[in-house]
């Protein structure tokens, strides 16, 4: 049974199980590990895109600011080119200080945009903060300049409103004078010099360069020259003279004022747009290096992520192939050699002698040569057992021997090899029971040889007990037929028992013992019969309970007793009623 338990362990039991069952732990620790990591890593990526998001923000302010830079310059060039466009195109002496205001409020609030963007700017790097510093440094006079050129632009405006007051006054003149009912001829021509000056002073007002003012300044003083020296004027015509001159007057004032105002607005722009220019390049520099830094970032970061991947993507090689090693080392050094020195073991345990695994020089190794010493020690024992065994068999036999040969001569009589007195009698006490409790006959028969005494002398002791030896092989040879038994009584006396013989029986057997020996003829010169003879005593009782063979044997030796006494080599029979006696005597 205990046997049957150890080759089928349960699963859970299993040493190769169990080693599984914490490889299969430390993977899934890995495993677990390494998705923790990797979640990290996604999450680091997920806070630097949105670092990198705020990089790329910055990169995209620092780009607005450039932008705006150039736009509140371009803008402001635009509003300039309208100006002029409204001057030249649009003559109402009602268009005026909405529009300054308008330009007040758009430049206000193209600095406060700027600053919006500008605030979200924050330095990260000493090179940032110095280009930061360097767009503050210049947002300073770039916007200062676009104040100035507006307040440029504004006092044109002025100037400008104030030549259309003029020309108005000029044109009206002109009206007034072309509305005169009738002029006289000589007039005429007056008159029409009166328009000349007018016009040109009309024209004045719109010249553009300072030498055109001045040769149509000159152009006017003439007009006006030869008018006024005229003697015959009217009052109505001094007036006007007088009028033309003083607004000839203000025509060049105000166009040589406007000349010079459109000369500064002209340096105030080429300033505002040199500042503009630095401006939106110290902005467009803080652009390029923010989205450089936002590109480092990105590709460090990158990088860094590739080699984190690459690192986990080794090590994850490196552990799954040392993972397969541990379990193809456990496999093939340890739960296949195991298996099969347990395999080994019950083999040997059911008798099966197979070779004992003991290579190498680890645990199982000595387990094995210890497995493998035990099972020479239990052979050995078993060997020696065997051994023993077969030795104490012998030993037994020959002492089974012995005791039976011991057996053999403690009943046996030495000289005539058939049973002794002693054997007799014990083999008589069990008969004589036989024979009261069925009752049997028993017959005795008691011989002595004749004249033996002599036949010693005559021929010597060793001749005697050769013929002892010879009448005792007769009588064992007679008697081998019934189921009696022969011994030697003494000397040379014999009895013999002959159960279920009754006295007639028994007489009759004493009688063929004796013709059996006539006819040996043993020699025997000493004896009248010159052979050896023999006197029988017979005699035979069917006992009953109680009755001793004691008797028996004494009724036997009486008979022989009477035998010898009749003159021997005859047979006396006699019955156990000591008064009734039957003598058979042999001549
Ligand atoms: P009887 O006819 O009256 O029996 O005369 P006997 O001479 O036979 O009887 P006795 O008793 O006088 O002598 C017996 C002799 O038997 C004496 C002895 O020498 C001989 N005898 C007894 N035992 C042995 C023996 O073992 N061997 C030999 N050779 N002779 C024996
Ligand atoms: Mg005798
Ligand atoms: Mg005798």
């Amino acid at each position: 049974m205990a046997n049957e338990a150890n080759t089928k362990l349960k699963p859970l039991k299993q040493l190769g199980f169990r080693l599984n069952l914490v490889l299969l732990s430390v993977l899934s620790f890995y495993i677990l590990t390494t998705g923790y990591s990797l979640l990290t890593l996604r999450e680091q990526s997920q806070e630097f895109d949105a670092l990198s998001s705020a990089y790329f923000d910055r990169a995209m302010h620092a780009a607005e600011l450039s932008r705006e830079a150039e736009v509140i310059a371009s803008d402001t060039l635009v509003n300039m080119l309208n100006q002029d466009y409204d001057e030249r195109y649009i003559q109402s002496p009602t268009i005026g200080l909405p529009e300054q205001n308008k330009n007040n409020a758009s430049n206000d609030s193209f600095e406060r945009s700027f600053e919006k963007i500008r605030k979200q700017l924050t330095a990260n790097t000493p090179q940032e903060q110095v280009l930061i510093e360097k767009i503050d440094r210049l947002k300073k006079p770039y916007f200062n300049t676009i104040r100035t050129l507006n307040n440029y632009l504004i006092e044109k405006r002025k100037i400008t409103q104030a030549q259309r007051n003029i020309e108005y006054h000029l044109l009206n003149l002109q009206k007034e004078i072309y509305l005169i009912p009738q002029i006289p001829e000589h007039e005429k021509s007056l008159i029409d010099e009166l328009i000349k000056a007018i016009n040109l002073s009309v024209l004045t007002l719109h010249s553009t360069t300072f030498h055109q003012l001045i040769t149509q300044m000159n152009g006017i003083s003439a007009f006006i020259s030869n008018i006024a020296y005229q003697d015959n004027l009217t009052p109505f015509e001094r007036k006007n003279i007088i009028l033309i001159s003083k607004l000839s007057q203000q025509v060049f004032t105000t166009t040589l004022k406007q000349q010079m105002q459109h000369s500064a607005t002209l340096t105030a722009v080429n300033t505002t747009r040199t500042e503009a220019k630095k401006l939106s390049n110290a902005c467009y520099k803080l652009y390029q290096l923010l989205k450089q830094s936002t590109q480092k970032a990105s590709s460090e970061h990158k990088a860094f992520i590739s080699k984190v991947m690459l690192k986990i993507g080794l090590f994850s090689i490196i552990f799954l192939l040392l993972t397969g090693v541990a379990y193809w080392f456990i496999h093939y050094y340890l739960i296949r050699r195991l298996n099969r020195l347990n395999r080994v073991m019950l083999e040997h345990v059911k008798g099966v002698k197979t070779d004992v695994p003991q290579s190498g020089n680890d645990e199982i190794a000595m387990m094995g040569r210890a497995f493998s010493i035990f099972v020479e020690a239990t052979n050995k024992a078993q060997q020696d057992s065997l051994e023993a065994q077969k030795r104490t068999e012998e030993a037994n036999q020959k002492l089974t021997q012995l005791n039976q040969s011991l057996k053999k001569l403690s009943h046996t009589d030495e000289l005539t090899q058939m049973a002794n007195r002693r054997h007799f009698f014990h083999e008589l006490t069990s008969m004589w029971q036989l024979a009261c409790d069925k009752q049997i006959n028993m017959s005795i028969i008691m011989l002595d040889l004749d004249w033996f005494k002599s036949f010693n002398d005559f021929y010597g002791h060793q001749a005697g007990d050769q013929c002892l030896f010879q009448v005792a092989q007769l009588i064992l040879t007679e008697v081998k037929n019934t189921q009696g038994i022969a011994a030697r009584y003494g000397g040379e006396e014999f009895i013999i028992l002959l159960p279920y013989f009754d006295l007639d029986q028994a007489v009759l057997f004493a009688k063929g013992l004796q013709d059996k020996l006539n006819e040996e003829k043993i020699k025997h010169h000493k004896s009248p019969q010159k052979y050896i003879t023999l006197s029988q005593g017979v005699t035979s009782h069917m006992p009953k309970e109680g009755d001793k063979f004691d008797h028996l044997i004494h009724l036997a030796d009486q008979a022989l007793y009477k035998a010898k006494n009749n003159g021997r080599n005859q047979i006396v029979a006699q019955d156990n009623t000591e008064n009734v006696s039957l003598r058979t005597s042999l001549s």
